[in-house]
């Protein structure tokens, strides 16, 4: 079990911009920085990361989240290797108590805030077609929302 303060601090000592840019060439413009979308083709960027907010969002796709699913969508990574790639390189000890299960709830949470932190009409549209929806639809469905 991973516990939830080391996620938060994993999640505030990695830099998004720092870890994104291995993938993408970003760009400053003006509080964000900007680059060509990792998940879809695209020539004009629409791929925006914001290192004050620690998200990154494309409004080409409407992929979007913080620093873990940025890792684990373009690595394919779980939560918990997400974790540990991000604590490795930020000199993090990720905290590990007895029982298991709760890294993966900590991911859903984790996946549940940042929905959460989306405007509404985002928030229908991924629940509603994105195929990054499907896992937050089937979560909700099966917590009776
Ligand atoms: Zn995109």
């Amino acid at each position: 079990m991973i516990k939830q303060e080391t996620i938060t601090q994993i999640r505030d000592r990695a830099s998004i911009v720092e870890v994104v840019s291995d993938y993408v060439t970003l760009k400053k413009a003006g509080r964000n920085y900007m680059g060509l979308c990792p998940f879809h083709s695209e020539k004009t960027p629409s791929f925006t990361v914001s290192e004050e907010k620690h998200i990154f969002h494309c409004f080409g796709c409407n992929a979007g989240g913080g620093v873990f699913q940025f890792l684990m969508r373009i690595d394919q990574l779980s939560f918990p290797e997400a974790l540990e790639r991000l604590a490795k390189r930020y000199g993090i000890v990720i905290e590990q108590s007895e029982r298991g299960s709760a890294a993966r709830q900590a991911g859903e949470r984790e996946t549940l805030y940042r929905i959460k932190e989306r405007a509404a009409a985002n928030y229908e549209k991924v629940l509603a077609s994105h195929a990054e929806g499907k896992w937050a639809r089937d979560y909700l469905k099966n917590r009776g929302v």
